[in-house]
């Protein structure tokens, strides 16, 4: 933890700091926020998105043999976008109303990860693995991806090893692709990592070692194993553009989505997008799609529990990802396992500093409550992290951001991204429900 002059020095720079050390939900709007015409140069483009969608493609076929569950969709893995009209009329109840329509990214239900994390820790995955593959020579791109699963392949790739540091759906998505791959794959977990976790990847041939502490120090654990062996790779949630980029293909599909259902994006009919935050790669990486699809027509937002403001952190102290929500006093103790980061990704929120409208927390309890209202009204499932977007509209709507940017809201599309749930077993459903129903009494 610092020291409290620095603290205070940062209070005196942006007071906004004192609440989020106080641990109070707040909103911070970006002012450093730029027009698309004024943006810096990115390490990734365009172009690149539309690389690692034509990886996702040459990959389908893979997937269709793997995953039988994804042949409904040809090896595509994607989730539905949908109206919550009846989840809206229940928010509806409360203030301000919500102008406009609703809709939630139902990325819960990606196959097979049951989370966002089937884009990027995917992606990351599978290019490495092509990557190897072409550099010894046994495969090109225009091959049938089918192959991945002969035997010569994964004997090929049992002699390479992958790590990752993770409490939970990063490291279920790494595990579980690495091993059908045929990788020898270890997961890096916090002391605090759930059992039903830990025995799925078990159970799908994936070495799991638990580590005292918290997220960040399972990642730095996990880094230095895996760094000592020239033929490991680790997957690193806190600076990985790889995992950047996969989330990016997102926007796309989303941009595709919208079309189909003639929803229009332009300067009267603008797009809000609210992501639940952990590191920042997921939220930041579609925020960056969906800027290089609808430039200053989509309006990104940002989720974090009032206990790991991990990008607020970054961003309001100009420290980036030098600083953790630890060194201000902060405790980093959510029941959002997929947010509990204390620091941001350093990739990630140097691109995101740019890009996005603001941040917003919440507290665990709200989360509990949205989960539980979620269930009654849409009859939809979500892990509590997933939840962190639903209250957006109305807490964005109070800032007051749509007056001082000259937005018009008649016509605005709201998109609430639900990052994960599917894989949650029931009984843990079931206390998250019930949780949310009493606290709401
Ligand atoms: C990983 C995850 C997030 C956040 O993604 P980051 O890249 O860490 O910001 C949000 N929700 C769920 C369910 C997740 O698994």
């Amino acid at each position: 933890m610092y020291s409290s002059n620095k603290i205070d020095s940062f209070v005196e720079k942006s007071p906004i700091l004192k609440e989020v050390i106080d641990l109070k939900p707040v909103v911070w709007l970006n002012d450093k926020k730029k027009r698309c015409s004024e943006m810096p140069e990115f390490l990734i483009k365009m172009k690149d998105i539309q690389a690692a969608e034509r990886l996702w493609k040459r990959f389908a076929p893979f997937f269709v043999k793997a995953f039988p569950e994804t042949e409904a969709t040809n090896g595509i893995l994607e989730s539905p976008l949908k109206e919550i009209h009846k989840m809206k009329e229940l928010l509806n109840y409360g203030s301000p109303k919500i102008e406009g329509r609703l809709f939630m990214k139902c990325d819960n239900a990606l196959p097979i990860a049951g989370s966002i994390k089937a884009r990027g820790g995917f992606f990351e995955v599978l290019h490495h693995a092509e990557e190897l593959a072409l550099k010894a020579g046994i495969l090109n791109r225009e091959d049938g991806y089918e192959v991945f699963l002969s035997n010569k392949f994964r004997q090929f790739f049992s002699k390479y090893k992958i790590g990752v540091g993770s409490t939970g759906n990063l490291g279920l998505s790494i595990g579980i692709i690495s091993a059908k791959l045929g990788f020898q794959v270890t997961v890096y977990v916090s002391a605090d990592a759930k059992l039903w976790k830990k025995d799925l990847l078990r159970s799908k041939g994936v070495k799991v070692v638990a580590f005292a502490g918290d997220f960040s120090e399972a990642i730095l654990a996990g880094r230095e194993k895996t760094k000592a062996d020239p033929l490991a790779y680790f997957v690193d949630d806190e600076n990985s553009k790889k995992l950047f980029l996969g989330y990016t293909v997102g926007a796309l599909r989303l941009a595709e989505q919208l079309k189909k259902a003639n929803i229009k994006v332009n300067d009267s009919h603008p797009l809000f997008v609210y992501s639940p935050c952990g590191v920042g790669g997921s939220p930041g990486g579609t925020a960056f799609g969906l800027k290089q699809i609808f430039g200053d027509n989509v309006h990104c937002f940002f989720v974090e529990p009032t206990h790991s403001p991990a990008v607020l952190t970054g961003l309001v102290t100009g420290e980036m990802s030098n600083i953790r929500v630890q060194d201000i006093g902060i405790d980093n103790k959510t029941e959002a396992d997929g947010l509990a980061v204390g620091r941001p990704s350093k990739f990630a929120t140097s691109v995101s500093e740019y890009l996005i409208s603001g941040i917003y927390t919440l507290e665990d309890n709200c989360l509990f409550i949205l989960l539980s209202q979620l269930m009654d009204t849409e009859k939809i499932f979500l892990e509590p992290s997933a939840t962190a977007g639903l209250n957006g509209p109305q807490t964005i709507a109070k800032t007051g951001y749509a007056e001082k940017n000259n937005i018009n809201m008649n016509n605005v599309t709201h998109i609430v991204w639900a990052t994960g749930g599917d894989l949650v077993p029931d009984f843990e459903r079931k206390e998250f429900y019930k949780r949310g129903k009493s606290i709401a009494k």
